[in-house]
């Protein structure tokens, strides 16, 4: 049996101590928030005076993050369908492909990205007019 004693072994948990007295790595959200980057892929917006309804967002969507849903004010009169995209978080991966096929851009993605919620139905995101 080995009785010789670990000095290393017993003295590296210590070294944590030292840690107390280092900046963070962390920041203290949501009180602290992080400068999100320009051109950064966010949430989805709609502007809902130049969608025309066509569904090439959600034709293009290989994740099938896209639904069309039936429009509640017509707020574009060449809405032709009456239905606009909703976005499911679940399954975007923020490719942008949808922003890219949109005929008249007005599907476009803001910098604003932080979302935190216990329940799943809570992303399904009705993109904000803008
Ligand atoms: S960003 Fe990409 S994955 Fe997300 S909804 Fe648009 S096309 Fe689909
Ligand atoms: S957001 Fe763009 S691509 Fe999608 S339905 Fe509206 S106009 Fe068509």
């Amino acid at each position: 049996m080995n009785t010789k004693l670990d000095i290393k072994g017993t003295i590296s948990p210590f070294n944590a101590i030292t840690k107390l007295f280092e900046h963070p790595n962390t920041i203290c959200y949501p009180s602290v928030k992080k400068e999100i980057p320009k051109g950064y892929r966010g949430f989805h917006t709609n502007t809902l005076t130049d969608c025309i309804g066509c569904a090439n967002c959600q034709d293009v969507c290989m994740n099938e993050a896209i639904d069309m849903i039936p429009i509640e004010e017509d707020k574009n009169p060449k809405n032709s369908s009456g239905c606009i995209p909703r976005i499911d978080y679940g399954r975007c991966c923020w490719c942008s492909l949808c922003t890219d096929v949109c005929p008249p851009s007005s599907l476009k993605l803001e910098e604003d990205c932080i979302w935190a919620n216990d329940n799943s139905n809570n992303f399904l995101y009705m993109p904000k007019d803008k």
